[in-house]
């Protein structure tokens, strides 16, 4: 645990604690701007469910274990990310704040962090923290933003006036309340967050132009993730397609089974990740151009493969679009699929129907992308888009402009 320090001013080290919640796609694009801050000599303490504990010691930050109330939960039964079922997922988010905030209060103890940086979609607890400590906080945004002229509401279809959401939005209003916290509004639109990393180019976003310069489009920031151990592609020389529907809503044996029948005697060597709720050997027999892990290190596999086969999760987007990788999307849920159309409209690839997306449909895709000389020319485009982001050092720079 931090204890005493010196005056910031004397050394320039800030102590800063940070927060993510139970979620891939939620740490991962946190790392490269974590590491770079241990980089410049701060000292920062991490704290996150277990699963993360190994990529996080890796950056140089200190690890903190979290226990989530969501690490019970199966795949199947994660909420989906719109209607009625988002309401049940902001419950969700609800209670982990509730269970969180008292438990990381008592962590810290009578220390208090210079800044806090937490993940600002889900990481509310971080929110409520740096409020109860007064000091600034920094939020990752690892996904698209909203704003007045471009918003998630198309994609996640809330009614307003439903009683269900109604209750909700009570219920977390008098939560915060008991916080100290009265601008219920502006705490859930993290309006008192100095600055706002979004992880992602500002070509990526939709309207990306209209927002403020609260907003930091700092694009992907990677670290080499050696936690994940090597990768080699494969001595048949065939061209390689990573397929893989991410880490959370990936329960999709059948799609897997399919894609796995499908691949054989085609002329590309297929790499796919079934995560940890499927069992590889449920598959069957894989013919010799198909290799199945319950995980792979993504950026590894990217810098061989020729296309992607997506859920469309922003971290899987990104890191595609980095390595210069056409995508074939195939979104499970509301965010992907705003991610998706987006990855449609600006030309990186394409987008499949997850009910309909038979092996043909994927495979025709999967040889349109990758043989597009358009797709080409767009994916050079975003990749430069992606480099002038700036990544974990515009991202650094942010965060220590907001130091007190
Ligand atoms: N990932 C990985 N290996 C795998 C599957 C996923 O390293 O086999 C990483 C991936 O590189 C990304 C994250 O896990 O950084 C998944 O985040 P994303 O936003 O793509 O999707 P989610 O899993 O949150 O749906």
């Amino acid at each position: 645990m931090v204890r005493s320090r010196p005056p910031l001013q004397s050394v320039g080290v800030a102590v800063i604690y940070c927060y993510a919640p139970l979620g891939a796609g939620h740490v991962n694009p946190t790392l490269g701007v974590v590491a770079e801050l241990v980089r410049r000599g701060h000292d920062l303490t991490y704290w996150a469910p277990r699963a993360f504990a190994e990529r996080i010691a890796e950056t140089g930050a200190r690890y903190a274990p979290v226990t989530s109330t969501w690490e019970a939960m199966g795949r199947d039964t994660l909420p989906q990310m719109h209607g009625r079922e988002l309401v049940r997922a902001m419950g969700l988010l609800l209670d982990e704040t509730e269970a969180l905030v008292p438990v990381l209060a008592r962590a810290a103890g009578r220390d208090r962090p210079d800044l806090v940086l937490h993940d600002g979609a889900l990481a509310w607890w971080g929110r409520i923290l740096a409020h109860r400590w007064d000091v600034p906080s920094v939020e990752t945004w690892p996904n698209l933003v909203s704003n007045r002229h471009w918003s998630m509401n198309a994609y996640s279809k809330v009614n307003p006036l439903d009683p269900r959401f109604l209750r909700m939005i009570l219920r977390i209003g008098r939560y915060l309340r008991r916080q100290g916290i009265r601008d219920v509004r502006g705490f859930t639109q993290g309006e008192r967050a100095a600055q706002r990393l979004v992880t992602l180019p500002r070509a990526f976003q939709y309207a990306g132009d209209t927002f403020t310069d609260r907003y930091a489009f700092v694009g992907p920031c990677f670290t080499e993730r050696g936690f994940q151990g090597e990768w080699r592609p494969p001595v048949s020389g065939a061209p390689v397609v990573l397929v893989s529907l991410g880490t959370a809503y990936n329960d999709r044996p059948e799609f897997y089974r399919e894609v796995a029948t499908s691949a054989d005697g085609r002329p590309w060597h297929v790499v796919m990740v079934v995560g940890d709720q499927v069992d590889p050997a449920s598959l069957g027999p894989l013919a010799a151009n198909v290799e199945v892990h319950t995980e792979v290190p993504q950026l590894t596999v990217l810098r061989h493969a020729r296309a992607f086969v997506t859920h469309a999760g922003m971290g899987s987007t990104m890191e595609g679009l980095a390595a210069g990788v056409p995508l074939v999307a195939i979104p499970q849920m509301a965010e992907q699929r705003a991610n998706a159309d987006r990855i449609a409209g600006l030309g990186l690839g394409q987008v499949l129907d997850p009910a309909r997306s038979a092996p043909d449909a994927l495979w025709e895709a999967v040889e349109d992308v990758a043989g597009d000389p358009d797709v080409r020319e767009r994916l050079g485009w975003m990749r430069s888009e992606i480099a002038a982001s700036g990544g974990a050092a515009v991202a650094a720079d942010a965060v220590e402009r907001a130091l007190p």
